[in-house]
C-alpha cells in the first residue's frame, strides 16, 4: 500500500480532511497562515502591569519539565526579573527526566513550585479504563479521552493562583504544537486561530461515541464534561468562571525558535531530554509515547509529523531535514512502550495497534 505525502510538508493522504492540488501540495499547506508575534516590547509593557502589585508573586507559570515551559520560566525570571510561582500537575506518567529538569530549574532560579495531583490511583485507573474501551474501536478522535485528567487542570491552576493572589498566568505552549489534523478530524478548523464549527464537532463526537458505546459506562462523564468545558483556558466557561484571571502565551509575543529554546535551557538550566527516547519534545509525559502510536495506527499521522510540517511551512527547517528527523525522533523503542503500558496493567497486543 503506497502512501502519498504532500510535496511541500510531511502530511500523508491519510490525514483527516486532506486534499492535494495538481502539484501534490496539500490543502493544509495552501491555507496555512504563518505565526505572528506581537513583539517583546509589548510583552514587557504588559508584564510591567503585574510587577510588584500585590502578594508574594507577580505571575504563575505552568511547568512540565519539557523544553518550552522550562524556557518560559527562564525568560520570566532571568530576562524580565519577575517573581514567578511555578505550578506542576504531578501526572503519574511524568518522566523521571522531566522531574529532574523541574528540580534543577527551581534550584538554579530559586523559585517555588506547587505540585498537585488527583487522589492516589485515580488518574491511572481512568486511563486504564479509557484505553481498554478505546482498543475495542480504535479511533483518533477519541484518543483525548485517555488524557482527560490532564485536560482538567485549568480550574486547579486558577484556584492556586487566587490563593496566592496571582492574576496573571503565563504559559509556554507554542502555536505550532496544536495538531491541526486533530481539529480537522472532528470537523473543526485546520488553523490554530480559526474557530471550529461547533455543531459539526458535536455531531462528529456523538457519532464516535455511538460507534463505541462502551464509553458510556466506562468513562467518568463528569470528568469528560469538565474536559470539554475547561480544556482550554480560553473556553467560554472558564472565562466566565474566572474573570479575574489573565492568561497569556509567551510565544504570542516572541517567536518560538526551537534551537534558541533548547540551547538556552541546556546551557543555563542543565536541562536534558529523556535518555529513553530520541525526541526532545513531549517526553515529559510518558503516555505520549503510546499516544504517538495510537495516532499513527488510526490516522497515519503523529503530532511530531504535524509539528515538523508546520516548521517546514514556517521556513524553519527543510523538508529533507524534517523527514530525517521524523524517522529518528518518532521512533519509540518497543521496550519503552511496554514499560508505560505495564503501569496500567496492559500489554502491547491489548491496544490493537497496527504496525506494532
Ligand atoms: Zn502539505
Amino acid at each position: 500500500m503506497s502512501t502519498n505525502i504532500c510535496t511541500n510538508c510531511l502530511l500523508t493522504d491519510k490525514t483527516p480532511g486532506i486534499s492535494f492540488n495538481t502539484n501534490g501540495v496539500c490543502n493544509y499547506c495552501e491555507s496555512y497562515e504563518k505565526m505572528q508575534v506581537q513583539g517583546e516590547k509589548k510583552l514587557i509593557d504588559f508584564l510591567n502591569l503585574y510587577r510588584g502589585k500585590k502578594g508574594k508573586y507577580d505571575c504563575m507559570v505552568g511547568i512540565s519539565g519539557g523544553r518550552d515551559s522550562t524556557y518560559t520560566l527562564w525568560k520570566l525570571v532571568n530576562d524580565y526579573k519577575l517573581k514567578v510561582l511555578a505550578i506542576h500537575y504531578d501526572n503519574p506518567f511524568t518522566s523521571e527526566q522531566a522531574k529532574r529538569n523541574m528540580e534543577k530549574t527551581a534550584e538554579i532560579l530559586g523559585i517555588d513550585i506547587i505540585k498537585w495531583s488527583f487522589p492516589e490511583g485515580e488518574h491511572l485507573n481512568a486511563t486504564k479504563k479509557a484505553m481498554k474501551v478505546w482498543s475495542h474501536h480504535p479511533s483518533s478522535m477519541m484518543i483525548p479521552i485517555v488524557c482527560a485528567h490532564c485536560k482538567n487542570w485549568w480550574p486547579t491552576i486558577f484556584k492556586h493562583a487566587r490563593e496566592n493572589e496571582v492574576s496573571l498566568i503565563v504559559i509556554g505552549s507554542n502555536p505550532l504544537e496544536t495538531a491541526s489534523f486533530k481539529k480537522a478530524g472532528l470537523g473543526g478548523a485546520r488553523n490554530y486561530h480559526k474557530l471550529s464549527n461547533i455543531p459539526n464537532v458535536i455531531t462528529k463526537s456523538f457519532k464516535e461515541l455511538m460507534a463505541n458505546p462502551r464509553y458510556l459506562t466506562n468513562v467518568s462523564w463528569p470528568l469528560v464534561l469538565s474536559m470539554y468545558l475547561g480544556a482550554s483556558h480560553s473556553s467560554p466557561y472558564l472565562k466566565w468562571r474566572y474573570k479575574d484571571m489573565t492568561v497569556i502565551r509567551l510565544f504570542d509575543y516572541i517567536k518560538w525558535n526551537e534551537s534558541e529554546v533548547e540551547s538556552t535551557i541546556t546551557n543555563h538550566l542543565a536541562w536534558k531530554k529523556s535518555p529513553e527516547v530520541a525526541s526532545s519534545w513531549r517526553f515529559d509525559c510518558r503516555l505520549d509515547y503510546v499516544r504517538r502510536r495510537m495516532y499513527e495506527s488510526t490516522v497515519g499521522v503523529t503530532e511530531l509529523r504535524d509539528l515538523l510540517s508546520k516548521m517546514i511551512r514556517e521556513g524553519m527547517i527543510t523538508r529533507e531535514k524534517a523527514l530525517e528527523r521524523l524517522k529518528v525522533e518518532d521512533h519509540i523503542p518497543l521496550s519503552v512502550i511496554e514499560n508505560v503500558l505495564s503501569m496500567i496493567e496492559m500489554k502491547v497486543p491489548d491496544i490493537k495497534l497496527k504496525n506494532l
